[in-house]
């Protein structure tokens, strides 16, 4: 039986259902995050660790094409993409058979969303969260209107609607239209930081823009709504993340702050799945712990810690 709240040693992170409960086989559920599902090019199911229960992503960059490269990123690039472009009437099909597998059950039969009790299942969020950057995408305020749509005609009152961003373009207009369409449907904007210097945040993120770029996005964005900032500590190299970068990166949270910005949480976590590159390793569960309870120290928002996963 897991307590929630408290920790568990088998999944090495906080319980987060009061339910009985098969760990090992919820942290392998984790672990299997692909995205694909049955024949599906763009709308893919995956039971996820910070939406707590199942998440349905779209994938708005099947060429694997981003604007960053970073060096955590679990997308293999190697692997030439099956499919390059987006087809928006394809995605909405795909979307209504996931969410109709969703509602009569036959998403609970396989692996790994078996190993949610019948309490924990029901959809948690529709995600932007594919191959690449979802805002890069030129028809991306239509993808959010279908998925708005989709939500409304099944009737997901409870679902949020999310985009996981690497915040380069938030302010571009026509990103922020779609914003709020996202801000009518439970929206949430869960924007990428992973450092406080332009030289740590080059080495980590190996992007195609500057770091001001992303506090700028942040910053427009947080001023409209409060918005959800995720940040992955790991070590590089075999080091963690320097107690300078550390103070850095608490710097430009405050300053967001200071700046009018409203953030609604911090989620702070390390490498769950293996990267595509070797050098990096995650962080163990009491680094990571220091690590959120000096940003807690400092920054007046709260923090969420999500443990690695042991790799297979
Ligand atoms: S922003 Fe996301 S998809 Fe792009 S390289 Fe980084 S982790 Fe990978």
């Amino acid at each position: 039986m897991g307590t929630p709240g408290r920790r568990c040693s088998k999944l090495r992170s906080i319980c987060l259902w009061p339910v009985a409960c098969s760990l090992m086989s919820l942290s392998e559920a984790y672990r299997r995050h692909e995205r694909r599902w049955a024949d599906n090019r763009y709308v893919y199911a995956v039971v996820s660790r910070r939406s707590r229960g199942v998440s349905v992503g779209v994938n708005l960059n099947p060429d694997k094409g981003c604007n960053f490269d970073c060096i955590y990123c679990q997308v293999d690039r190697t692997v030439p993409p099956a499919v390059r472009k987006v087809d928006l009437e394809r995605l909405e099909a795909e979307l209504d058979v996931v969410l109709s597998a969703e509602r009569d059950g036959s998403l609970y039969a396989a692996p790994p969303f078996d190993a949610l009790a019948p309490e924990q299942r029901g959809v948690r969020d529709i995600a932007f969260s594919g191959d690449g950057e979802p805002t890069t995408f030129p028809r991306f305020g239509e993808a959010v209107a279908l998925a708005a749509e989709a939500r409304r005609r099944f009737g997901l009152e409870r679902t949020k609607l999310v985009l996981i961003t690497d915040a380069a373009y938030l302010a571009k207009p026509t990103v922020r239209a779609a914003l709020t369409v996202l801000d009518a449907n439970n929206g949430e904007i869960w924007a990428k930081l992973d450092a406080g210097t332009e030289e740590y945040f080059r080495m980590v993120d190996r992007p195609n823009v500057r770091l001001q770029a992303v506090l700028d996005g942040i910053l427009d964005a947080a001023r409209v709504r409060p918005v959800v900032i995720q940040t992955l500590f790991m070590r590089v190299d075999g080091a963690p993340p320097p107690a300078a970068e550390l103070e850095a990166y608490t710097d430009r949270l405050k300053a967001i702050l200071a700046a009018g910005g409203r953030l609604k949480a911090l989620q702070i976590y390390t490498i769950a799945r293996q990267p595509a590159e070797r050098f990096v390793a995650p962080l163990a569960d009491g680094e990571l712990d220091a690590i959120a309870d000096s940003v807690r120290t400092r920054v007046p928002v709260p923090v969420e810690v999500y443990y690695g996963v042991p790799m297979l």
